[in-house]
């Protein structure tokens, strides 16, 4: 910086004493100065002035100020009017002009330097003007630092404008608010079209958010914390709520004061949308919409802690769609959630209160009676009383696309309270029950009762023992012999038994039911296949016994698994049998399952030459228009029907229906269950091909079998059955 020049005024220096002299105080003034006669010429200017504008003292004084010594520029860079210069303004209003910025271009630096100016007029006693004095400071490093704020601003703007989340920023100091237009957006309001005080919030938040949210602010304006996150919602303009999560920073002074406080809103509805989804997804049936086992598994849990501090009772119903498997296999998967869908609407009703439906699985649903009152007795009734509700609810015929169809529920109840109960302690004891409702004939309801535990455990018991006889290989074979129209043995059954350590020779019923409820059929089923094949093998050799065949008895459980004819095939080529001499024995209940699969596997046992037929036929669910699509080649007549040619010897009307049926499909005819001579003698009269029972051959072990029906090992022996 130039060491500013003297003025040439002869008084430039002053006597000790005296007041410090006009002109030097005027030129020292740490601000330009330029006294303006009332025509506008320049009578004097200080030394900051000179310098600041640029030009020397003696270029200024005397000059005109009407644009001839300088060029003004306004602040959005335009030039001025001479009429403008500050001083022509006071020239002609006669009033103070004050902070009015004007910029001087074209200095050595290349920068407009920007001054602020307060420009007065003079007056003497007659109010007459004598002068005009403008004032004047560089403001340039402000009005730069001011230019770029608002660049940076208008660059925050802009990408705020493209975020989701909206801009607010509030000035604490001069009380400003501004609001971006996507805060406003996310409300469905234009820009400022409510008033943006700081109590707008409060007012447009839900209720239930705003105690909150009144109290943030006083919060962050007292303590010293930087910032904070809060979730509420906020009023859109078509008056839903707009979750919203708020985030501010607080800008403090030195002291710690609050002096701005700034922050974005994000709109969490898409998020919120998406944790719902995630909630319904995890938590909810999708075909019924009810809760589905694992709400019901929480809440259940609650109910029970809160039966048990409360000393009270409640109940868990168990309900079970009667016979929806075989409804959803016959009349098609689109009907049975349609069943399940109407079931569910009409349930729906019975869970109000604390009472809670949820979908348990596939054709059960679990009704939680939260609280039946302070007694047994009490809850006991309560829970019957809903059951009934619910057995009339669906009994109503459900509209099904292929024409109405009723449903009826068995229910298991299992009651809880009065102590400590675990969530799969009822959840079994309801399932005890509702099985227990299912054997008693359906469509009924079952409390659940200390019977029901001894029976599972019972049940739990003989599951053990049986996997234990299985890797002991406790199982052997019975043999029962089959014999043609000629009297002549034509074949056998293979009827399994269990040789029990304590109890002895155990027969299938006993343990059939409980090997195909454990899955343990499967490799029960196998071995006795085995056994069964390597039999057939054996007898090969053997002019009598290599002429029979075997009948070997199949679980439908065994021809669910998919590699069940796979598994045949194996067996059969492991023991080196002839597959035409392997006859497996189905019952009906291949009919209610997943029937087109089975009959594909059917139809791949056939094409290895295995032989099949349908066992007790006439019992189960017979439809013939399956039997027409089952690759058969025998059916075997129920030994009910054979019985009850005893009690009506001349007439058996449904022996005579299913043995003319059988020739129409082209079918062998075996009846079973044969003790009498008269039994006998009708059936062979209405043409059955085979016969099979007491009176013909008792079922023997299969060693035994072989010693009195075989030719080459032993000879035949004379207790041998014949006609
Ligand atoms: P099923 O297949 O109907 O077998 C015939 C049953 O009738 C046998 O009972 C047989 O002993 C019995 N029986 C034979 N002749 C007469 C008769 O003249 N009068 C009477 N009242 N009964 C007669 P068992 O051996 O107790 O077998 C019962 C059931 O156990 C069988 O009925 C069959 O369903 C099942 N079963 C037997 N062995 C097996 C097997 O290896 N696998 C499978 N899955 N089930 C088997
Ligand atoms: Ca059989
Ligand atoms: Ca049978």
């Amino acid at each position: 910086m130039r060491h500013h020049p003297r003025s040439p005024s002869p008084h430039t220096h002053r006597a000790p004493g005296k007041l410090p002299r006009i002109d030097e105080l005027f030129d020292n003034l740490p601000a330009g100065v330029i006294i303006h006669a009332t025509d506008g010429r320049i009578l004097s200017a200080n030394h900051l002035a000179c310098r600041l504008l640029g030009h020397s003292h003696t270029e200024l004084v005397g000059a005109e100020s009407n644009g001839t010594v300088w060029q003004f520029v306004h602040e959005d860079g335009s030039d001025m009017r001479p009429s403008d210069y500050p001083v022509n303004r006071v020239l002609r209003s006669g009033e103070n002009l004050p902070d009015q910025v004007v910029g001087v271009p074209g200095l050595p630096d290349g920068r407009i330097r920007w001054l602020l100016c307060n420009a007065y007029p003079e007056f003497d006693e007659h109010e007459d003007m004598l002068r005009v004095i403008v004032c004047f400071t560089d403001c340039t490093a402000l009005k730069y630092a001011e230019q770029s704020m608002q660049k940076a601003e208008e660059r925050l703007r802009l990408a705020l404008r493209g975020s989701t989340d909206a801009h607010w920023d509030w000035d604490l100091a001069t009380g400003n608010l501004y609001y971006s237009e996507r805060w406003w957006d996310m409300l469905g309001y234009a820009p400022g079209e409510l008033p943006a005080d700081a109590g707008l919030w409060t007012r447009l938040a839900h209720p239930d958010d705003q105690a909150r949210l009144a109290s943030l602010l006083p919060g962050l304006l007292d303590s010293h914390r930087q910032g904070y996150g809060v979730e509420f919602r906020l009023r859109h303009k078509d008056g839903h709520y707009v979750p919203v999560l708020s985030r501010g920073y607080v800008l403090r002074d030195a002291d710690g004061n609050a002096v701005r406080i700034a922050g974005t809103n994000t709109d969490l509805s898409e998020r919120k949308k998406a944790e719902r989804r995630i909630y319904e997804l995890a938590y909810f049936d999708h075909l019924t919409g009810l809760p589905n086992r694992r709400l019901l598994v929480e809440q259940l849990e609650q109910a029970l802690a809160r039966c048990a501090r409360g000393g009270r009772f409640g109940a868990l119903l168990l309900i079970g769609l009667d016979n929806f498997k075989l409804l959803n296999d016959t009349l098609g998967h689109d009907s049975g959630d349609l069943l399940l869908r109407q079931a569910a609407e009409r349930l729906r009703g019975l869970a109000q209160g604390g009472n809670l439906l949820s979908r348990f699985g596939g054709d059960e649903f679990v009704l939680v009676l939260d609280d039946l009152g302070q007694s047994i007795g009490a809850a006991r009734a309560g829970a019957a009383d809903s059951a009934r509700a619910v057995q009339k609810l669906l009994a109503e015929p459900c509209r099904l696309p292929a024409g109405s169809g009723a449903i009826t529920p068995s229910i298991g109840i299992a009651v809880f309270g009065g102590g400590v109960d675990r969530v799969d302690t009822v959840l079994k004891q309801a399932d005890l029950a509702m099985h227990r409702a299912k054997a008693d004939g359906r469509n009924t309801l079952r409390f659940f009762g200390p019977d029901m535990q001894a029976a599972a455990e019972r049940q739990a018991a003989l599951h053990e023992a049986l996997r234990e006889a299985l890797t002991q290989r406790h199982f052997v074979l019975y043999c029962q012999p089959q014999f043609g129209r000629d009297g002549r043995p034509c074949g056998a059954e293979v009827l399994v038994r269990w040789l029990h350590p304590q109890r002895g020779v155990v027969g299938p019923n006993e343990f059939i039911a409980a090997a195909e409820a454990s899955g343990l059929i499967v490799p029960l089923g196998r071995y006795v296949l085995e056994e069964s094949c390597r039999a057939l093998a054996r007898w090969a050799a053997d002019p009598q016994l290599g002429k029979l065949k075997l009948a070997v008895n199949v679980s439908v459980h065994q021809l669910r698994e998919a590699d069940f004819p796979q598994t045949v095939a194996e067996v059969l080529a492991a023991s080196g049998a002839s597959p035409a001499k392997l006859c497996l024995e189905l019952t009906e209940s291949v009919f209610a399952d997943d029937t087109e699969a089975l009959i594909e596997r059917m139809h791949q046992l056939r094409a290895q030459g295995v032989q099949l037929a349908l066992d007790d036929f006439g019992t189960g669910y017979s439809s013939l228009a399956y039997l027409r699509r089952f690759p058969l080649a025998a059916l075997k007549v129920d030994r009910s029907f054979t019985h009850d040619l005893l009690l009506t010897p001349h007439e058996a009307p449904l022996v005579d229906a299913i043995v003319a049926m059988a020739r129409k499909l082209k079918l062998q005819v075996i009846a079973e269950g044969v003790e009498h001579e008269t039994q006998r003698d009708y059936l062979l009269r209405c043409g059955c091909d085979a016969l099979q029972g007491y009176l013909l051959g008792m079922p023997v072990p299969i060693e035994e079998f072989e010693r009195i029906h075989g030719g080459v090992l032993t000879p035949k022996n004379n207790d041998a059955g014949s006609f």
